[in-house]
């Protein structure tokens, strides 16, 4: 099992490498390099007028960084709950 790295908004391991603007199946958030020290920034990029942390909020209220993002989401693999 190739070693996957961990969706900064979501949590899960779905990522094949990290900062790659990579989609992240699970919660729908783009992987633009944003993490826990800029978690409060809008980037106005790829992920919209929301910030990280604001996405994270979503994801645990609706299980996607956005509610429009719900009907694409899926729910993560077992391999993907993995810690480390
Ligand atoms: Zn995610």
């Amino acid at each position: 099992m190739e070693t996957r790295f961990r969706c900064p908004c979501c949590g899960f391991r779905t990522l094949a490498a990290p900062d790659t603007m990579e989609l992240c199946p699970v919660c729908w958030w783009e992987d633009d390099g944003q993490e826990d020290a800029d978690a409060a920034d809008v980037r106005l990029t790829v992920n919209g007028a929301i910030s990280l942390s604001e996405a994270r909020l979503h994801f645990i209220e609706c299980g996607a960084s956005h509610p429009r993002f719900v009907p694409h989401v899926r729910r993560p693999a077992v391999e993907e709950m993995a810690a480390e």
